[in-house]
Formats: structure tokens, sequence, C-alpha cells
């Protein structure tokens, strides 16, 4: 059997050993899912609501052992790691006990022509659902999908990076404490290639976090079996600061969003738009915050390592070529950069085609960049290829400004707080992806619609026979008439 090793990201040193998982195991999970989730649909939304919600209480009553793993295997720290879970298990409780409310059967008017006809729409999980998560949230970022396609009624076989396989790992094995069957909830460890076997196995959806890049890939696969995807992307979420913001909070939070998990936080804050009238206050502001702000590893730090080394290039080259621009460093710069960690860097005055502006850079910077008015902001924020979230900063103008966001979801005065919120879907546009986690959305997103229409009682006219008479033709045709005429 083939192994590969997950590492403390902040010395290198080796934690364990994970079975990379070749094709033919790929598909035994799958198939034994598939098996299991006759039973799992057997059971019911208040047989399946028991034992997710069972399964959230483990998860918190072991909150510890997982957020130690965590830590170990991202590096980040663990008060991060804590909330991080504790979100997780909120949000599956959330789906275990909204599933059936969302899943409800809805009756639909069938129409004056078809008045004799009842007409239903049922939802129904859609089988298999296979998921590939990242390693930035080990937990809260494939459990978004894990919950919601589990309490939607389907099986799930969970691929997770290979940075954190342990927390895969650990996921399966808590589920297995409180379901009926460990083939409900099964993880798959392995390299890029298992994830790959995953897209080929015949999963009827696949959910994918991760880049943009491998997001295609991925969806290229799937597209061979028509295979049906949601991708969460990465982002370059800007933040649109207005001259009526408070501008202490807008700083405190705008640190916070783009440095803690050093980051790693595909909702994190990349980009500041801020207004001239209080650019140098904002910039005064968020300075004052990143110089109190230091990595280090788990309990030293206040964000850790860059959990994937080769992420320490990525975030070298964005700052290098936003300097070699004409960007100026007011904190930090090049030297900022001593793997595997980063200290805060702050830039300004970037120009919108360096890396820094264009590229996700996945690490503890940000740039803050001076517009001449709201307009502007709206503009260079809508300018990116990336639509995930964004965050705008004003007393009076924020639903304004948010509403012409091209994104997936806007925080005003706030910031990432929708992420926590689980009545709201999750997702973004562009090459930020598409299909929701979380929310309503989040469960119907792992099922499939199924209209049932009824004939109630037969009408003398009958349309669906070759018995129609010319004179049900013009009676079609007149009621029709008569039908767009009185509604419009
Ligand atoms: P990837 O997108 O390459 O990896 C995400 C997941 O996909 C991992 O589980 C990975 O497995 C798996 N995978 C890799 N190749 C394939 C494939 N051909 N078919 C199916 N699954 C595959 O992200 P990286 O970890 O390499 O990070 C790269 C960049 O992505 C980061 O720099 C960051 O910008 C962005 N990112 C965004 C995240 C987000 O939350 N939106 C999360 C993580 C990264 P394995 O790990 O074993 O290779």
């Amino acid at each position: 059997m083939a192994t590969f090793n997950s590492h403390y990201p902040v010395t290198g040193e080796v934690l364990a050993s994970y079975e990379i998982t070749e094709r033919d195991e790929v598909n035994l999970a799958v198939d034994l899912a598939r098996d299991a989730s006759h039973a799992w649909v057997a059971m019911g939304f208040a047989g399946r609501r028991k034992v997710l919600l069972r399964w959230s209480k483990l998860l918190m009553q072991r909150v510890d052992e997982i957020t130690e793993l965590i830590a170990k295997e991202t590096g980040k720290p663990i008060s991060d790691a804590k909330l991080e879970a504790s979100l997780a298990a909120g949000h599956l409780a959330w789906a275990a006990r909204h599933a059936e409310s969302v899943m409800r059967t809805s009756h639909r008017s069938p129409g004056a022509l078809m008045a004799n006809m009842s007409a239903t729409v049922e939802r129904s999980p859609v089988g298999v659902v296979g998921v590939i998560g990242p390693w930035n949230y080990p937990i809260f970022t494939p459990m978004g999908s894990i919950s919601y396609a589990l309490a939607a009624g389907n099986t799930v076989v969970f691929k997770p990076s290979e940075f954190t396989p342990g927390v895969g790992k650990l996921l399966a094995e808590t589920f297995a404490e409180v379901a009926p069957s460990s083939r409900i909830f099964s993880c798959v460890t392995g390299l890029g290639e298992t994830g790959k076997y995953l897209c080929e196995s015949g999963v009827n959806k696949l959910a994918f976090t991760g880049s943009t890049r491998t997001a295609k890939v991925v969806a290229a696969t799937c597209a061979a079996s028509m295979t049906p995807v949601v991708l969460e992307c990465g982002g370059k979420d800007p933040v649109i600061v207005a001259a009526d913001a408070d501008i202490k909070r807008a700083a405190d939070a705008t640190v916070w969003s783009s440095m803690s998990n050093a980051g790693q936080t595909c909702i994190g804050a990349e980009r500041v738009y801020v207004d001239a009238k209080v650019a140098e206050e904002f910039k005064a502001e968020v300075l004052a915050v990143a110089k109190k702000i230091h990595s280090g590893a788990p309990g030293q730090g206040n964000y850790g390592p860059a959990t994937m080394p080769s992420q320490i290039k990525v975030i070298q080259s964005h700052i290098d070529d936003a300097i070699a621009r004409g960007g100026k460093a007011l904190l930090g710069g090049s030297n900022s950069v001593h793997a595997p960690f980063v200290e805060p860097v702050v830039l300004a005055d970037v120009p919108e085609d360096s890396l820094a502006i264009t590229d996700e850079t996945f690490g503890p910077t940000i740039v803050i960049n001076t517009v001449a008015d709201m307009d502007e902001a709206i503009l260079l924020s809508n300018a990116s290829k990336y639509g995930l979230g964004a965050s705008v900063w004003s007393r009076r103008k924020g639903k304004k400004i948010a509403s012409q966001l091209q994104c997936g979801m806007v925080a005003i005065n706030s910031t990432i707080s929708f992420a926590a919120i689980a009545t709201v879907p999750f997702g973004g546009v562009k090459d930020s992806g598409y299909g929701r986690i979380h929310g309503p959305e989040g469960i119907l997103e792992f099922t499939y619609p199924r209209t049932v229409i009824r004939a109630r009682f037969q009408l003398p006219i009958v349309f669906t026979s070759f018995k129609r008479t010319a004179g049900s033709d013009k009676l079609i045709v007149n009621l029709t008439k008569w039908l767009n005429g009185r509604l419009g």
C-alpha cells in the first residue's frame, strides 16, 4: 500500500502516514456509500436529524482533540481552530434541523388550461456526493458540503487535502461512532490523483473547494460523466471604505480579515479601495493594528505559518511584483517572508494590473488603494476575475454600494460574518465558482426537483390525445389569448 505523510508546517516534522487511496478503493467506497444510501434515506428526516445532532454534539465534546489536530496539521492557533470547529458543528446542527422543512414538497398552481391537475414538486437527494476539501479550514470548509449533503439524505465520500488528512479521518471516525453505518460517510485519503478518481467514480454530485485552476480540472473531469459540480474557489475580496465609515472599526476588521489564519481565507480581505477623504486616517489605523500582530507557532503568534509550503513563493512574488511596479510598502515588504512564516505586509498605491491585485495572494498581506469616489471603488472591485465576497464600510451608503457589487456575499460594516450565519448561502460568481453551500440553498444544492402532477378529474376536452379536435385547438388558442389579455 502506497502512503504519504502529513507534516507540522512550523517545523516540517512528520506527523503521521496515510494511505494513497487507489482507483479501485475509491470506487469501492462509492459503491458502499451507494448501498448505504437506501438505509439512510429510509431513516427519514427524523432519523437522520438524530444521528447528525449526535455527531454535532460529539464533535463539540471532542473539540480539544480535534482542534489540537487542526493546529498540528495547519499550524494555526488553537483558538482559531476552536472557532472553526464550533462553526462547523453549528452548521451541521442547523442543516440537520432544517432539511425537512426546506425539502418539503411544494404545491404549484397548474394554470387555467390544466385546472384539473394537482401540481407538486418533490425534492430528492441526489445519491452519493463526493466532497474534495482544502487545507486552510480543514473542518469548517468541507463540512459546509458534508453536513448539508448528509442532511438532505445523501451519503458522502470525502477526500481531504493531502495537507490535512488526519482531520478528514477523524471526521469519519467520529461519524462512525454515532451512525448506524460508517459507509454513510467515509473518508479516502491521498494526493490529487485520489481526488481525480473520486471525480471519475460515478458519484452523483461533486462538491469541490480549492483553487480555480484545480476547479476547472475537476469540472472538466466530471463533465465526461455528466456529474454535476459545486465549485467553491478562491477570491480577491475587496473592502470598500467610504468617507462616512467608522474608520477605526473598518481598519481593525480589515487587518483581521486579511491576516488571520495567515491570510489563508478564501473570503479574506485582499485589497482595499478607500475614499481619498479618509485614506490617510484609514492607513494610519491599519498600521497601528498590523504593527501589533505577528506570526508564530500555535500559542506564540496571532497567526501561524503558510500551511502549504509552495504558497510562500506565491506570496513573495506578489509582494515583489507590487513593489517593482511602484507600489509602496507601508509595513514590511519582501523581507517579511521567512518561510514558513510571513510577517504582516501592508502595501499601498499598487497598480491595478499587479499580481497583488489580480491574483489570490493567500498570505497575510493587504493592498490599500485610494479612490476618488465610491463609483471608482465599485468599478475597481468588479474589475476582478473573482467574485466571492466583499465588505463595505459606510454609515449611510452601505446597502447602495453593496447592491452594485458582482459577488456572492457582501458584509456591510462587518467582515466575513456571512460564513457564520447558517441561514444564508455561501458561494461565488465568475472565477470564484458556482453552486452554493450553507442555508436552504445549500441543502437544495444536494437534491434534485422531481415534478409530480396528478389528474384530479378528467376534462371533457382532451388535449393529450390523437382524438383532439379542431374545436379544442380553437379553444386553446382563444383561451390563451383571453388569459394573456387578462393577465397582461
Ligand atoms: P488545490 O485546488 O490544488 O487543492 C484542493 C483539493 O483538490 C485538494 O484536496 C487536492 O488534493 C485536490 N486535487 C488536486 N488535484 C486534483 C485533481 N486533478 N482532481 C481532483 N482533486 C484534485 O489547492 P492547493 O491546495 O494546491 O492550493 C492552491 C491555491 O488554491 C492556494 O494558493 C489558494 O490560492 C487556493 N485555495 C483556495 C481555497 C479556498 O478556500 N477557496 C482553499 C485552498 C486553496 P491534494 O491536496 O491531495 O493535492
